[in-house]
Order: C-alpha cells, then sequence, then structure tokens
C-alpha cells in the first residue's frame, strides 16, 4: 500500500494513494455533501455537489470521482467558491423542482431540504425553470413515481439495474431528460419486481412507497372490525431508526407496545408464520428428495424474488417451493383456524402486516393468496408507514415499555426471527429438516457457513447421513448466477435460498430510509442482522418443530405438514409474467 502526504483544508495527512477526495474526507472527519454517489453502485459525479479546490487543478474537482495520486496534493472542500457553487447547484435544482415540502412524504428525511438547509438556501425561486407538471406514476401496488421532485442523480436507475431487473432509465436528453420507463410506460406495464430497491436510495419524494396507513387507521376506528396486525422478523431490528434510534437496536417489545396502543384488536407475529412455513417447505423438500421431485428446491419467501423468477426465470418455476410466504400462511391461519377458534366471522376481521418489504403490497393481491372470495391479508404497511402512524398518533416511542404479543399466535422460536437475515430461511429449514430426518434433538443447530452478508454462499451438511449441498444468494443479480447455472445444469446442490434485496430483508425496500453518508459507510445490513441472530441465540426454542402453537395447529386442525388441508392453506401457485 503505497501512502502519500497530501493536506486538507491546510491540516497535514496522510493517505494511500489513489484514494478519492471524498474517501479521505470522510477518514478524516471531514463531510462533503452528495446528492448522486452510492458507493459502490452509482459512482457517476453529476450532480456536482461535493465540487471541492484542488491547488493547481484549473476547475473545481468532484470529490467522489476524484483519486488522489500525487504527493503534496492540497484539497480545500470549504472555501468561498467551494460553498457559492454548491450552492448555485441546489439552487439550480430547485429551479425545477416542486418544491411542496410541506406535503411531501420525505420533508424531514430528504437529502436535498437537508442540504438545502445546510447551505442557506434564501431564494428558492432564483433561478426560473420551465417547471413542467410531469404526470404521477401510482400504478403500482407498492411505489409511486412522482418525476416533479426528481433529481435526476439516478441512483434508482443504479439500484434497480443492480437488481438485475434495470426497467427504469433516463428517457430523452437534455432539458426533456427524466427518469423513468421505456417509452414512457407506467412502472405497472414493465417486470418491476416490486422491490423497492430503488425508494430506499433516492434521496427525495421523488419515489415513495404508496401509503395505505389511512385505510388502517379507518380500519381501526370502525367497531364492526376485528384488526388484527402481525409483524415480520425485520421490522423489530429496523423501527427504532425512525425515532433516531442507532442502527442495529432490537425494539420488539416497544413496537408491539405502540400497536397496541394504536388500537389493534390481535398483535401476532409473523416469525409464527415463518415457523410454520419451515415445518411446510422441510417437508416438502424432504418428498422431493425421496420422490424424485424437481431439485434444487428454491425458497419462496421472498416476493419480489417470486415475480423477479415469473418474469424473467419462469421456466424454473417448478423449482420454486408452493409454500406461500410467512406473512400469507399468519394471515391464512388468522382467517381459518384463529377466526374458527375464537367464533369471529373472518369476513369481519381486517388481517393487516408489516412488512420490511414493498413486494408484500403486491404479493397480498397476487391470485390464490385467499380463500372463498376472503384474502388472507388486507393491509400491507412497511416499516416506515409503521413509523409515520405512531408518530400520526402521538406515541412517544423511545420510551415505551415492553410488551409482549398476543400469544394465540405470537409465540416463535428463534429459527423463525432469522428468516429476516440471508441465510435464516436456510439455517431454519436445516435445523428441522435434521431432526426430523434423524428422529434425534440434534445439538448442533448453527449452520454459521450460510450465515453473513456475502453475496453467494455455498455449504454441503451432511443430513442424517444423506449430502446436501445448499445455496444462499441475497439481491437479484446474486441470485441470476445461481439461475443460470441451474438453467445450465451446472448447479449440484439441492436446496436453495434466495431473497430479493441485498442482505435479505433486514435490507428490504420498506425498512427505514438512511442518507447516502450513512449508507456509504455504516453496513446497514449486517447490523441489523445482528438484531434477529443475537435475539435467536438468546431463545429457549430454536427450532420450529418445537413452537407448540405450530405443534398444536397440526394436531387440533391441519394434520400432517404436506397434507391436504396444509395445502389447501398454505401452499400457492406461479404464474409466468411478460417482460417488456
Ligand atoms: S423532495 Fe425534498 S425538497 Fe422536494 S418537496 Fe420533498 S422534501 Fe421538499
Ligand atoms: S421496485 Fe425494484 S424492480 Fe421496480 S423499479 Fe424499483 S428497483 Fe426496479
Ligand atoms: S427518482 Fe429519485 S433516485 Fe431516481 S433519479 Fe430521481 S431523484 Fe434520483
Amino acid at each position: 500500500m503505497e501512502m502519500i502526504n497530501i493536506k486538507i483544508n491546510g491540516m497535514p495527512f496522510s493517505v494511500e494513494k489513489n484514494t478519492t477526495i471524498l474517501d479521505a474526507c470522510r477518514s478524516f472527519g471531514i463531510k462533503i455533501p452528495t446528492l448522486c454517489y452510492l458507493r459502490d453502485m452509482n459512482e457517476i459525479g453529476a450532480c456536482r455537489m461535493c465540487v471541492c479546490e484542488v491547488k493547481g487543478a484549473r476547475s473545481l474537482v468532484a470529490a467522489c470521482v476524484y483519486p488522489i495520486d500525487r504527493e503534496g496534493t492540497e484539497i480545500f472542500t470549504n472555501t468561498p467558491k467551494v460553498q457559492e457553487a454548491r450552492k448555485t447547484t441546489l439552487e439550480l435544482i430547485l429551479s425545477n423542482h416542486d418544491k411542496k415540502c410541506l406535503s411531501c412524504p420525505r420533508s424531514n428525511n430528504c437529502e436535498l431540504q437537508n442540504l438545502c438547509k445546510e447551505y442557506g438556501i434564501e431564494d428558492e425561486n432564483r433561478f426560473a425553470g420551465e417547471n413542467p407538471v410531469l404526470p404521477i406514476d401510482t400504478s403500482t401496488a407498492h411505489l409511486v413515481r412522482n418525476n416533479n421532485k426528481c433529481i435526476l442523480c439516478r441512483r434508482c436507475v443504479a439500484a434497480c439495474k443492480e437488481q438485475h431487473v434495470g426497467v427504469i432509465g433516463a428517457n430523452d436528453r437534455g432539458f426533456d431528460s427524466t427518469i423513468g420507463c421505456a417509452f414512457d410506460q407506467n412502472l405497472s406495464e414493465v417486470a418491476c419486481v416490486s422491490c423497492g430497491q430503488c425508494t430506499v436510495v433516492c434521496p427525495t419524494g421523488a419515489l415513495v412507497v404508496k401509503d395505505e396507513t389511512t385505510k388502517v387507521f379507518e380500519a381501526i376506528a370502525d367497531p364492526e372490525k376485528v384488526v388484527i396486525v402481525q409483524t415480520a422478523p425485520a421490522v423489530r431490528a429496523a423501527l427504532g431508526e425512525e425515532f433516531g434510534m442507532a442502527i442495529g437496536t432490537n425494539v420488539e417489545g416497544k413496537m408491539v407496545a405502540a400497536l397496541k396502543r394504536l388500537g389493534f384488536d390481535k398483535v401476532f407475529d409473523t416469525n409464527f408464520g415463518a415457523d410454520l412455513t419451515i415445518l411446510e417447505e422441510g417437508t416438502e423438500f424432504i418428498d422431493r428428495v425421496k420422490n424424485g421431485g424437481t431439485l434444487p428446491m428454491i425458497t419462496s419467501c421472498s416476493p419480489g424474488w417470486v415475480k423477479f423468477c415469473e418474469h424473467y426465470y419462469p421456466d424454473l418455476l417448478p423449482n420454486l417451493s408452493t409454500c406461500k410466504s410467512p406473512q400469507q400462511m399468519t394471515g391464512a391461519i388468522i382467517k381459518s383456524y384463529y377466526a374458527e377458534k375464537e367464533g369471529i366471522d373472518p369476513e369481519k376481521i381486517v388481517s393487516v402486516s408489516v412488512m420490511p418489504c414493498t413486494a408484500k403490497k403486491f404479493e397480498h393481491k397476487r391470485n390464490n393468496e385467499g380463500r372463498n372470495g376472503i384474502a388472507d391479508v388486507d393491509i400491507v404497511i412497511t416499516t416506515r408507514e409503521l413509523g409515520e402512524m405512531i408518530k400520526r398518533a402521538g406515541l412517544d416511542f423511545v420510551n415505551l415499555p415492553d410488551e409482549d404479543y398476543d400469544s394465540a399466535l405470537g409465540i416463535f422460536t428463534g429459527a423463525a426471527v432469522i428468516f429476516g437475515a440471508t441465510g435464516g430461511v436456510m439455517e431454519a429449514a436445516l435445523r428441522s429438516v435434521a431432526d426430523i430426518l434423524t428422529g434425534d434433538d440434534l445439538k448442533k443447530i448453527d449452520y454459521t457457513e450460510v450465515r453473513g452478508t456475502e453475496n453467494i454462499k455455498y455449504a454441503t451438511y451432511d443430513v442424517a447421513g444423506m449430502e446436501v449441498k445448499v445455496a444462499v444468494a441475497s439481491g437479484l443479480s446474486n441470485a441470476a448466477k445461481i439461475l443460470d447455472d441451474i438453467r445450465a445444469g451446472k448447479a449440484d446442490y439441492q436446496f436453495v435460498e434466495i431473497m430479493c434485496c441485498p442482505g435479505g430483508c433486514v435490507n428490504g425496500g420498506g425498512q427505514p430510509i438512511q442518507p447516502a453518508s450513512v449508507r456509504n459507510y455504516v453496513d446497514i445490513k449486517a447490523e441489523r442482522a445482528k438484531v434477529l441472530y443475537a435475539e435467536d441465540a438468546g431463545l429457549p426454542m430454536r427450532k420450529s418443530h418445537e413452537s407448540p402453537i405450530v405443534k398444536k395447529l397440526y394436531e387440533d386442525y391441519l394434520g400432517e405438514p404436506g397434507g391436504h388441508k396444509a395445502h389447501e392453506l398454505l401452499h400457492t401457485t406461479y404464474v409466468e409474467r411478460k417482460i417488456n
């Protein structure tokens, strides 16, 4: 490693040669503003917010892409010239921006708004732009695209490409340039997989999740309705960030307390459905191995991944497990077993789920996700939307006392909790499959080889004398590599876990938005995943088949895992979808 001596704002520092100005400054505690830059994803030096002076350079340079390659380089990050340039950049952006901060969903968490405040923008109309009124795309179930608030930073384009989807890009050129789908189609008309990764990187209110909180408040206020909520494992690992708590704080108890204070009649845990999923999926896997079914079997609990497979790899749909996701399984049991047991008319139940995922908003409306016209889940809100509901209700979230889930469908094992991180479903499945096949209560339950945020993980296990090869991928570009291998006949593994979002659900498109200044330097997905693995390690039951409520459900109602009734309620079908 070659080190060189430089000066930043007159102070001497030593840096590795070719470090960018942005990274060098960051490591010495000097913040440089950015709008387009996303580490390893969108390093295009386009927005010009990060400009700095370098002694001897003819013009200001973009710090995010300028490598420091000369001994003695002198950099100035905060001169009046630099400040004026950044301010002018902001004013030019504002000249064509729909400046309605008061009604904007991203107000108070908008990188553009924050920079305008930081740089003391006094006249937001200093430059007059054309301000054309562009159509707002509300065509999908999961998000709203409002190009009137777009600053053309292209982060969303990079995120969508990173997901191996690439359905959004720049249309037209120069002043007419807009971000959208080919031929200005709506997002619902193209093969968007609903992952929402574009919404978490967008610095402004141009891409936001479709807000369904009003529907939830209305349901709660309706005395005729029984409103039951379930929360996915990854939500507890991130919701605190909406209230300024540190990344990686487990807020399970406070979240349950908040949901009860919001007025939900019952608060259940999607972890129940995750344990149930393992019983069904594990049984399906054993059956496929023993009876010559399609292998490798691929997990099906990530709806963005399922939609990706339907659009881009429909020939591999037979490899998908037929199990519904934990959200849908929990919803199905709420409206059947639980409703019958409690004597509640399922038509009166409003089943709400809180998810880290925007694709769940699509999933619950799919065909075959309910029975006799009764949907398994009625309304899906994201972690961010729950944060908004709690704020609107005036709850002091940070100081709420911890409360427990309602026990009917609120008891869970550690195996269920780790569903929220990449590798978690595989580990949970292996814990149960190994016990079921050996008939033992095995002590080895930590399958550490499939943990961690690496893109793709492979491992081989001896399960009851049988060699089981597994693969785990998160993020759809990584999934595509595995799928291409399967297609080419090069895959020798029997079981595959795929999660749509990089790092798994902890990094889902509905999770709290951290600005790029944090995302670029903190491994958010790893910090949130730690919450789940810590909870798993501390729980008395860590295997899904140990769950007493799941056992009772089979004894009293479903019969055998994989049996007729279980299939009717807990399994689904897939369709081939077009690519535009
Ligand atoms: S995107 Fe940001 S700057 Fe624009 S209206 Fe919304 S909050 Fe205000
Ligand atoms: S939701 Fe996902 S697939 Fe759809 S446009 Fe955004 S990043 Fe692309
Ligand atoms: S939609 Fe958001 S992320 Fe995409 S270019 Fe516009 S401002 Fe940037």
